[in-house]
């Protein structure tokens, strides 16, 4: 970042720089409102007479200034002046405070909100069905200041000691290990944890109520416990198991042992985020933690791995070294998600997870990274409330595609000799992007800083055009151009232009050991060893975060190559995402793309699967409105798919790997949406009989696709379906269970029973965490559904804004980014006009996201209508 855009951040006068809080506090279960004092021990560098200090909805009775250096000296509070704007509060001293080490002693109140931020309560049902409560804290980004008067930045890095009084019957957490219980009068104890070493405020964490634990120790010796509540503390086993291996991978993988004695996850009934990665204390969504070993699908494991090796790896990327300031989140968030996948592949070769990361990180880093509404990696953060939209895909998504491409370039040995000095050299203090390039251009003695600056300062990314320029007996000669890519098609404009240092590795189907190559002109010619007419793929297995676009001579060779399946799995996977988003920009023409996803019948693998899918899923909602072309499409879909959901078939198997049952997930949907055969809607009615009669009973209804079956017998019913989804709903205690219920509600047949979905999910019946799951039900459900989720929206926006209130921002990204489904340009103009007249502070990036995609969306759907495969004959072609 310049100087200039680090001028221009909004900081708490540097007048204290703190070193040390002893904070405690008494929560209350019953009031919901905590009595608490903290001392901070501070540096003063300059003689002033006040102290500012970030804290929000915190009420100060007292507070008082003592000078450790000169000796005697102390003066009382005479005025506290609140900011809520700016969330400060400006204590005024009696006298001014002389320079030298001091404590500043404040006693206050603060309040357990239920908007899961700050120090929260959160309910749940007890296994006898009694409402009870737990609080807990969630401070990422700028929430700490609700539990203590603070300097809430990330580099005011600290030690802090934390004491809880609480109930002798309940148990309390921390970051630390408990120091010393000690019993007080009235049933209370006063629980003090040791001091944690020094790190952001945004890392603390506090855990209050009734928990039940299993543990386990790692081979270096860390002791960890996975928490629940009672009676769940079973399903922890798996991320316990998880979590023990991997702590043990990254001390070894970062030479850095993982500093903490102790490592608690904890599973929290009501969680706005997934997980937070607080130092020694994480904290998971339930359905993120815990696995029912008997119900719970492939893809609930995998989320539930990777979630945990994701805040581990944040144990040392974020927690031990933290970014100076929120404008550099991705080093943590780009780092953590590149981990996530390398620990949970170590963990678990067999899911194939470096394969899948082309279908999930990279696709989703360049869907949203080719709006203009995008953002650079490194974006300038001016005020810290900021960054709650940059928790976004470019953030976590694309910077881990841009670590994973480095990894390529500069290899494995110099990529961990790097990290390993990093860490060394930062451990406990703060670091910027350009401290993690140095160690890497010094382990692997290449430009690193160059290579990188293309990808993490500006925003998008290049797609490549690709032509052969000549060809002999063994060698092709390509012509490349990089450009721009932009979803809508548009091209940039001569002040726009940009270009970027590409790693390029090129390969054919005889030669596949390709060697990586740096260029960053915006032409340039390859040489490809190369049989004559056989396929050659650039940016071979998609290291890069890119598109290619190849000549239809090089693209024909390359669906033979799908077609026979000589083209790896990834590349396969890859070359059709890339085709279906340069048609979606009207860069490559309908009837090739249709061409190319025809060459698919037969496919087999999972991975490739997850691109198909997409694929037919954007298509079909495209072609919604044209009955023909939408015929054409069905038919071609069911062409596919059937013969693949007959093979993998709807009963699981003894012999079934990870990957056939998340295959199974993916086709039942599939045929769900294009299938015509009765024996299907049949199918799935028996199954969602079988799933009411008892829903323990997976041999029955796999939990893979029970969402699938709820929807087909919903959409396929009506009343009575959507009462026994309800029911169903209250019967279940297990809330990745529930979610599945969540994700078929908006099926329903008519529009009443959609309204009833929305109104039931919103009335309180569901966790404020879990009801936008409904509204993304209704508006993928049917077209009908897509226009009354946006017009539930308008009527309801009140509504929906007092109840996340002041929660996590992104429930309401959720709720806004669900409610907008369209493809017309009217509906962009409409909902333009409503955002302008009913603007909703912070999602004003969201907003302009979700507008751009309606107008892609748009411009696809008429691009596909005025091709050729607009024609009869093309479909009887294929
Ligand atoms: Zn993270």
């Amino acid at each position: 970042m310049s100087a200039k855009v680090k001028a221009e951040r909004v900081l708490l006068p540097q007048d204290f720089v703190p070193k040390h809080y002893d904070v405690t506090i008494t929560p209350n279960l019953v009031k919901f409102i905590f009595e608490a004092s903290v001392d901070i021990h501070v540096d003063v560098q300059k003689s002033v007479n006040s102290v500012q200090l970030h804290s929000r909805e915190l009420y100060i009775q007292s507070a008082t200034f003592k000078s450790e250096g000169e000796k005697g000296f102390s003066t009382e509070a005479t005025g506290f002046n609140y900011d809520t704007k700016m969330q400060t509060v400006t204590i005024q001293f009696e006298k001014e405070v002389p320079l030298g080490k001091g404590r500043i002693h404040i006693e206050y109140l603060g309040e357990h909100n239920n908007q899961m931020a700050g120090f929260y309560r959160s309910s749940y049902k007890d296994i006898d069905g009694q409402e009870k409560v737990m609080v807990t804290t969630q401070c990422e980004a700028i929430d700490a200041r609700r539990i203590l008067p603070c300097w809430d930045e990330p580099a005011a890095k600290a030690t802090f000691g934390v004491t809880l009084v609480i109930d002798s019957h309940l148990t309390a957490l921390s970051n630390m290990p408990e120091r010393r219980v000690e019993y007080l009068k009235g049933g209370k104890k006063r629980v003090a944890f040791m001091d944690t070493p020094k790190m952001s405020s945004y890392l603390l964490a506090m855990c209050v109520g009734e928990f039940e634990f299993v543990q386990g120790t790692t081979q270096h010796g860390v002791l960890m416990r996975c928490y629940s509540t009672p009676g769940m503390v079973d399903r922890a086993r798996f991320a316990l198991d998880c979590g023990v291996k991997c702590l043990d991978l990254y001390d070894d993988y970062f030479g850095i042992a993982f500093p903490l004695p102790k490592m608690d996850m904890i599973a929290i009934p009501d969680f706005a985020a997934g997980a937070m990665e607080n130092w020694g204390l994480v904290t998971y969504r339930e359905v993120d933690l815990l696995v029912d070993e008997a119900s719970a699908t492939s893809a609930q494991r995998q989320r539930v791995c990777t979630v945990v090796t994701h805040e581990l790896a944040h144990q040392w990327f974020g927690n031990l070294v933290t970014m100076a300031w929120w404008d550099d989140l991705w080093l943590n968030e780009g780092f953590a998600c590149f981990l996530q996948t390398w620990a949970a592949d170590k963990l678990h070769p067999e899911w194939q997870l470096w394969q899948q990361f082309v279908t999930s990180d990279l696709a989703a880093a360049l869907r949203l990274d080719s709006l203009r509404s995008s953002h650079p990696i490194q974006v300038p953060i001016k005020h810290a409330h900021e960054v709650e939209e940059v928790f976004d895909a470019i953030s976590y998504c694309k910077g881990a595609c841009v670590i994973r491409m480095l990894n390529t370039v500069i290899g494995e040995a110099a990529f961990q000799q790097g990290l390993r000095a990093y860490f060394e050299a930062h451990k406990y203090g703060n670091t910027e992007t350009t401290d993690l390039w140095k160690a890497w251009a010094d382990a692997s003695g290449m430009p690193v800083a160059d290579l990188a600056k293309s990808w993490t300062e500006q925003m998008g990314y290049p797609v490549v055009k690709v032509d052969i320029k000549s060809e002999t007996a063994d060698e092709v000669e390509l012509t490349c151009t990089q450009s721009w890519f932009l979803a809508d098609g548009s091209e940039a404009k001569p002040d726009e232009k940009k270009t970027w240092t590409l790693p390029v590795v090129a390969a054919s189907a005889s030669h596949r050991d390709a060697k990586v190559q740096l260029v960053s002109d915006e032409t340039f010619t390859l040489k490809v060893p190369c049989k004559s007419g056989e396929w050659v793929k650039v940016n071979f297995g998609h290291p890069v975060p890119m598109r290619v676009i190849y000549s239809p001579d090089l693209l024909k060779r390359l669906s033979a190559g799908v077609k026979e399946r000589t083209l790896p799995t990834q590349d396969r996977a890859g070359l059709l995402l890339d085709c279906m988003a340069l048609t979606n920009a009207k860069k490559l023409q309908p009837e090739l793309l249709i061409t190319l996803l025809n060459a698919y019948k037969g496919e087999e693998e999972c991975v490739v699967w997850d691109a198909i899918a997409p694929a037919l899923n954007g298509l079909h909602k495209a072609l919604l409105s044209d009955e023909a072309l939408s015929k054409h499409l069905r038919a071609l879909a069911a062409s596919l798919v059937e013969p693949a959901a007959k093979k993998v078939g709807w009963d699981a198997k003894e012999s079934d790997g990870h990957l056939t049952k998340l295959l199974r997930q993916t086709l039942i949907a599939l045929l769900a949406k294009f299938s015509d055969d009765e024996q299907v809607v049949a199918e799935a009615r028996r199954r969602f009989k079988s799933v009411l009669a008892n829903p323990a009973d997976t041999a029955a209804c796999p939990s893979d696709y029970r969402t699938s079956v709820y929807s087909l017998a919903l959409k396929n019913g009506g009343r009575t379906e959507y009462e026994q989804l309800i029911g169903l709903f209250e019967s279940l205690n297990n809330n990745a269970d529930r979610k599945q219920v969540l994700h078929a509600l908006g099926f329903g047949p008519t529009e009443e029973l959609k309204t009833a979905a929305l109104d039931w999910t919103t009335s309180g019946a569901v966790k404020l965490q879990d009801f936008f799951y409904t509204i993304a039900s209704v508006s993928t459900s049917n077209r009908m559904g897509q226009r009354l989720a946006w017009s539930y929206f308008k009527k309801n926006v009140d509504k929906y804004r007092k109840m996340i209130g002041k929660a996590n921002p992104s429930l309401m990204h959720a709720v806004i980014v669900y409610s907008t489904y369209g493809n017309t340009e009217e509906h962009a103009a409409e909902v333009e006009q409503f955002f302008k007249e009913h603007p909703i502070p912070g999602t004003d990036r969201r907003v302009q996201q979700v507008l751009e995609s309606i107008r892609v969306a748009a411009g696809f759907a008429n691009f596909l209508r005025s091709s050729s495969i607009a024609n009869d004959a093309f479909w009887a072609s294929l």
